[in-house]
């Protein structure tokens, strides 16, 4: 970093990183502007880091692990799988390592200029940015801040050697014999679901009465089924209140039914939500107004309060997802621009990564009675998929929603294997305004997963071919 009080002018500097950041600064830089991006600790924040990518990673050998364990009834039998755990995370190192050197070559490419340091705003067109050895401010027409969330710590659970947050449970040395998560929404799911993958006893504890409640009932049974395949013990309405560590272990400390229970285990992780950043980077100075949620307010261009400072990502209202922080860094980039590009949520995925996948996009069936909408919602069975069957995955359903009206399709839900990318032909449908017809008119290769999307569309116009009616 330059060392020195001449204030360095740009037209947009980009503060963050991570999927919101780096995006935003890319599309700025390819739409003519002059770009910074600030990062204070590594390219590509909280998802490459330590987040979206390595834990997937980890699911993966996960999954790896288990089927090669769990697949006699296929005719395959194999004696003395081991998982050699250092090599895992010298894998997952190296998954994490390829991204975020290749985001490093996607902005030198774009030509944007990489800032080490903390920034912190001190007006509204200048930020001071600050290394352990030097400060350097900088002058700017529009400032782009995404400086991400993270982990909320509980008093009574401080975080150390053995109560973990997200990141600690991502770069565990050896796998715990018992891991206790306290926390099921999909952070801790997807964890939990992994180390019991690769051999670890998890309990979930969980305060409200049911595991990752931002999907259906339906679909999270089928997930709970197989956690407890796995031997994973999900405890609803357990109130965490307290841990012991020593120096093999923890024993927590939780209230069920009024009645105090406890537990060890070789680590706790603790996944309670996430809280935003958006303290220590300058907001009061310029007086950018927050929301009751304690997010940074902002309109459908993603712009603060302050018409030349901008929030995508994490620090905003709406579901803490990378590829959403991607949207609306795309999205500022374009208003800064002067396009009239608008934020609509409508069909933003969201994603569990468990065993099997959960997906959602647009509308549920409840979601859109609520707003009074009429809906036809079309449920396809997994089981009478050939594909899933072949794969061994014939567990769960698709359910299509469509307005009853004249079909047009406003959401979708899915819980099965590939889950994940079956979502985005229904997220193309809901952008594209297409029609339960249009799906069930459109050539779909056989056997694939994604027939099924067709098939719950023909339930929905109700000629199925291959369920009953
Ligand atoms: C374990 C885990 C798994 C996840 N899995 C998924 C998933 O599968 N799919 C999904 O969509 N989402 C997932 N997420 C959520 C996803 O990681 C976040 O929603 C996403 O990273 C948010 O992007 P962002 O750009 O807003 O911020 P971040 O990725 O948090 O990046 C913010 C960056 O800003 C930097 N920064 C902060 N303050 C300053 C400052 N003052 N100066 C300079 N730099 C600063 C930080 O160092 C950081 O690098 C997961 C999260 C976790 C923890």
């Amino acid at each position: 970093m330059v060392v020195g009080d001449f204030p360095i002018e740009t037209d947009t500097i980009v503060v963050g990183s991570g999927p919101g950041g780096y995006v935003a600064a890319i599309r700025a830089a390819q739409l003519g502007q002059k770009v910074t991006i600030v990062e204070k600790e590594t390219l590509g924040g909280v998802c490459l880091n330590v987040g979206c990518i390595p834990s997937k990673a980890l699911i993966t050998a996960g999954h790896r692990f288990h089927q090669a364990q769990h697949s006699d009834d296929m005719g395959i039998v194999a004696e003395n799988v081991k998982v050699q755990f250092d090599k895992v995370q010298e894998w997952k190192a190296g998954v994490v390592k390829k991204l975020t050197g290749g985001v490093e070559g996607l902005l030198k490419g774009n030509k944007v200029e990489i800032v080490r340091g903390e920034a912190y705003l001190t007006d509204a067109n200048t930020l001071r940015v600050m290394d352990d050895n030097s400060a350097q401010t900088y002058k700017f027409n529009n400032l782009i801040l995404a400086t991400g969330s993270r982990p909320i710590e509980i008093p009574s659970f401080k975080f150390s050697k053995r109560v973990l947050d997200s990141t600690g449970a991502l770069s565990l040395t050896d796998i715990p014999e018992k891991l206790i998560v306290i926390g099921g929404g999909y952070i801790g799911t997807e964890l939990g679901t992994a180390y019991a993958n690769l051999g670890s006893k998890v309990t979930i504890l969980e305060g409200a009465d049911d595991i990752l409640s931002g999907f259906e009932k339906q679909m999270t049974t089928i997930v709970k089924k197989g956690l407890k395949k796995k031997g994973v013990d999900v405890i609803t309405k357990a109130m965490a209140k307290g841990v012991e560590e020593n120096d093999n272990g923890v024993v927590v400390k939780y209230e069920v039914k009024g009645e105090e229970q406890s537990l060890e285990a070789d680590y706790v992780l603790v996944t309670v939500g996430r809280r935003p950043n958006t303290d220590d980077i300058g907001l009061e100075e310029v007086g950018i107004e927050m929301t009751d949620r304690g997010v940074i307010k902002i309109d459908k261009q993603c712009r603060t309060n302050v018409s030349n400072i901008y929030a995508i990502g994490d620090i905003v209202d709406g579901p803490p997802l990378a590829h959403k922080a991607s949207y609306e860094g795309k999205i500022a980039a374009e208003a800064i621009s002067g396009e009239p590009a608008e934020i609509d949520y409508l069909g933003i995925p969201a994603v569990c990564f468990t065993d099997p996948e959960l997906a959602t996009v647009g509308y549920s069936e409840a979601e859109a009675k609520e707003e009074g909408i009429e809906v036809v919602a079309a449920k396809f069975p997994f089981a009478a998929n050939g594909r899933a069957l072949a794969l061994n995955s014939s567990e769960g359903f698709l359910k299509l929603v469509t307005r009853k009206e004249d079909g047009l399709v406003i959401g979708a839900q899915i819980v099965g294997a590939g889950a994940s990318d079956m979502i985005a032909e229904l997220g193309l449908a809901i952008e594209s305004g297409m029609t339960a017809e249009d799906i069930a008119m459109t050539i779909h290769a056989h056997p694939t997963l994604g027939e099924i999307s067709m098939e719950a569309a023909e339930v929905a116009i109700g000629s199925p071919i291959h369920i009953v009616k």
